[in-house]
């Protein structure tokens, strides 16, 4: 009987627990609902045919940027970079912090990029072809693409031909116009400057269309790397850290100190100095200051290089939350009187929009703190052969659209890093005109 029981019991629980040999097996996992067997392996295809195009669109970008990246500095050229007072152990440093506000104060203006028309001179070539009466004369491309015919010698300052300032074709900041004048109408062409690396200033296939036996490439100490990658001849290269110079057929180029950075890819930056140039030829002499924001350091250019026929500035792309990247028009104004320029040509400006002010902005501020601080100004359309020396009358080329003022949007750069400690705009030498265009545009 109680054998009986006990099977019974038996049979019970066996019953109630679902004993079935299967829930014994480890490897066994309870069956999903088909649907969700269908679901999970169509959403593992979709992830691996998107890891798929994203590793193939990575790999392209990277395949099609790879001819202009360039490379950091090794051996012989590494060891100069170390020897460099402006080289801090792991990179190059200006000396001066820079201040990086949280929040971007200027919101873009509708007139940052210009209608499809901009006023370009087509630069005749016979023009360049002829020597300039005053020994000195400088066409303007836009933005700081600039050739300078300086007391017999062509040289051109960080040449840009290309259609955007960007490794990657088809992306990037997109040039407004044509090129005024076809690389293979410049004239003959003894020396390129280039002033920093960013992709604005050392445009690879420029760079590269340039190269031919004779012509020197003077670019800032660790930037001869990348033109070395770019197949341009060692022997081509000159690399020059602040107040180191070279000479060009009787013409002398010197490093000057600036304040910005460098780096061609967003997690590499600074493995290459940043300069500005003074050109200091028999008869004439031109400072250009490169990218750069305020140090003071940078009026010894005066003492040491100047007077100057002509001061080519880093007068656009500025930004109020920015000021330790670029000078601005005003203070691109008071350096060029610190330095003793004859005249200045506001340049960084007019090819590119890499800033949010209007795009005429840069050459009406510089108008109106040029009045104040007595100094004469140039501002040819781009393509257009000028002697400074000349008469050069301003005449609007540019639209008539609003602009903020240095009140409204003052760009001052920092003393050392603290946005609450800033270089103060100098006094009027002049008595300051209230400009026409205010009136026009309020
Ligand atoms: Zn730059």
């Amino acid at each position: 009987m109680r054998n009986r029981v006990d099977k019974t019991r038996l049979r019970n629980l066996t019953s109630a627990c679902n004993f079935d040999g299967a829930s014994l097996n480890p490897d066994a996992v309870p069956a999903l609902p088909r649907r969700w067997r269908r679901w999970l392996s169509r959403a593992a295809i979709v992830i691996a045919s998107l890891v798929v195009i994203v590793a193939a669109v990575v790999g392209v970008v990277y395949m099609l940027a790879s001819s202009s990246l360039g490379r950091t500095p090794e051996g012989a050229r590494l060891e100069r970079v170390k020897l460099s007072p402006q080289w801090d152990g792991e990179s190059f440093f200006s000396g001066r912090a820079s201040w990086s506000p949280e929040s971007n104060p200027s919101e873009p203006s509708a007139a940052a990029a210009p209608p499809p028309s901009v006023a370009v001179v087509r630069t005749d070539p016979a023009v360049l072809e002829t020597a300039p009466a005053t020994g000195l004369r400088v066409t303007w491309f836009g933005h700081s693409s600039t050739l300078v015919q300086i007391d017999g010698i062509n040289v051109l300052i960080d040449p840009f031909w290309s259609e955007r300032a960007s490794p990657v074709p088809g992306i990037g900041p997109r040039r407004w116009y044509a090129p005024p004048i076809a690389l293979a109408d410049l004239p003959k062409i003894d020396a390129v400057i280039v002033s920093h690396d960013h992709y604005d200033h050392m445009d690879a296939a420029t760079l590269r269309a340039l190269d031919r036996e004779g012509i020197r490439f003077v670019v800032p100490l660790g930037a001869g790397a990348h033109l070395e990658d770019w197949a341009i001849p060692a022997g081509r290269i000159v690399e020059l850290d602040w107040w180191q110079s070279t000479n060009v057929h009787g013409v002398r180029i010197h490093a000057t100190p600036a304040r910005h950075y460098s780096g061609r890819v967003e997690f590499r930056g600074n493995d290459a100095l940043w300069v500005g140039y003074a050109l200091v030829g028999p008869r004439n002499r031109v400072y250009y200051t490169g990218d750069t924001s305020y140090m003071p350091e940078m009026e010894e250019v005066g003492p040491r290089l100047g007077p100057f026929d002509v001061v080519l500035t880093d007068s656009g792309q500025y930004n109020p939350g920015w000021p330790d990247v670029h000078l601005g028009p005003e203070q691109a104004v008071e350096l060029a009187a610190a330095v003793g320029a004859k005249a200045m040509m506001p340049i960084h400006w007019g090819l590119i929009r890499l800033a949010h002010h209007a795009w005429p902005e840069p050459a009406e501020r510089t108008l109106v703190a040029a009045a104040c601080h007595g100094v004469g100004v140039v501002i040819p359309p781009p393509g257009l052969p000028v002697e400074p020396a000349g008469n050069n009358p301003i005449q609007r080329w540019w639209p008539q659209i609003p602009w903020m003022t240095s009140t409204e949007a003052p760009v001052r750069s920092s003393r050392n890093g603290d946005g609450a400690s800033r270089f103060q705009p100098r006094p009027c030498v002049e008595q300051p005109t209230v400009h026409p265009m205010r009136a026009l545009t309020r």
